[in-house]
């Protein structure tokens, strides 16, 4: 068993690997560079609602208790209620480089660990677009300067926001630059999830490789987007050559002016302060594909992080 693990990243991944650990009664140290618990949720937009049923969102040994969905500020107040139901404290520090032998360093010094844990998330590294807002940092339409609204991307999050923009009444426009991906949000009188998140468990990873290979987005639920679309209220163009201050170029030459830009385009997984990615005993939870298909998924996560803690134990 090892003497101390190190897990780097207090968001949702962290803080389920960390409970397992504890219930096995494996030593190790949370640390995240805000130095508090929650990850992407301190810093997601209050607006937003998950769009997973609240049934699968709950991390090992405690389940949320909210509505059929749960909202984002609900969500923050889960995971610290998680964080103080198990015990686990954060310690604040950036992991800046891991040598190999679990040599670890911090902005100030350097320790040693006998396993790492690399739960760092994505939303530290959203995927930019010169001259946009990332919809990382998207607070909702009334903080808007103007009604008319370019939203760059065709997936989830592009989907979202061009909702909650024409719910508001605004004019948005969704620059998509192959295929709008869309799927209805409840089949069979039951939501998607419920289907997707047995089915992500055991699909080999190879069915979905550009996504496994962060080169393909996953559709969007379709909260009423079709009908907007359907009335004229949300306008589709093509890809965004270029942005000029609020002024876009489209592929096919046509420039239109914008009161706001968003680029609803993804992010990456960051690991660049890993020397050796394949060194026995560090593991990954919350990255992509790094177990199964829903690895970067709540529903994944809660899997993922039980089944390194058996590991390390
Ligand atoms: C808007 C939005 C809606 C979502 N909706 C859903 C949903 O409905 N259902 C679902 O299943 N999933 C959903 N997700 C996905 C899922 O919730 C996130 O992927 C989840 O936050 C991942 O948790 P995590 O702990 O891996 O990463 P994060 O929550 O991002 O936490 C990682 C932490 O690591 C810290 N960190 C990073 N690098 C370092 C370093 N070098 N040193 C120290 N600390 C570091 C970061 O600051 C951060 O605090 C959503 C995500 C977003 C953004």
């Amino acid at each position: 068993m090892p003497r101390c693990v190190l897990i780097v990243g207090a968001g949702p991944a962290g803080l389920a690997t960390a409970a397992c650990l504890k219930q096995r009664g494996v030593r190790a140290e949370l640390v995240d560079r805000h130095g508090v618990p929650g990850g992407a949720y301190r810093r997601i937009y209050d607006g937003i609602t998950l769009a997973s049923p609240t049934r699968h969102t709950g991390l090992p040994g405690l389940d949320p208790k909210a509505p059929e969905y749960i909202t984002v500020p609900q969500y923050r107040a889960y995971l610290d209620g998680y964080a103080a139901h198990h015990g686990l404290t954060v310690r604040k520090a950036t992991v800046t480089r891991v040598r190999p032998g679990f040599q670890v360093q911090f902005e100030s010094e350097e320790r040693r660990y006998d396993a790492v844990v690399v739960a760092t998330g994505m939303f530290d590294f959203p995927r930019r677009v010169d001259g946009a807002t990332h919809a990382s940092e998207w607070r909702g339409p009334a903080a808007l300067p103007g009604p008319r609204v370019l939203i760059i991307g065709g997936a989830t999050a592009a989907i979202e926001i061009a909702e909650e923009c024409a719910r508001a009444l605004l004019q948005p426009t969704l620059s998509v630059r192959s295929r709008l991906k869309i799927v209805p949000q409840r089949f069979l009188g039951r939501d998607l999830h419920d289907f997707i998140v047995p089915a992500s468990r055991w699909l080999p990873r190879w069915v979905a490789r550009g996504y496994c290979h962060g080169e393909q987005s996953l559709p969007g639920a379709d909260l009423g987007f079709r009908e907007f679309r359907r009335r004229g209220v949300v306008r589709l163009r093509g890809a965004v050559k270029r942005i000029d201050g609020k002024s876009a170029t489209f592929v096919n030459g046509e420039r239109e002016e914008f009161d706001a830009i968003v680029a609803a385009t993804g992010y990456r997984f960051e690991r660049s302060f890993l020397e050796d990615e394949t060194a026995p005993g560090l593991h990954l939870v919350g990255a992509p594909c790094a177990h199964s298909l829903a690895s970067e998924f709540l529903y994944g996560i809660r899997e993922d992080a039980g089944k390194v803690a058996r590991c390390l134990s």
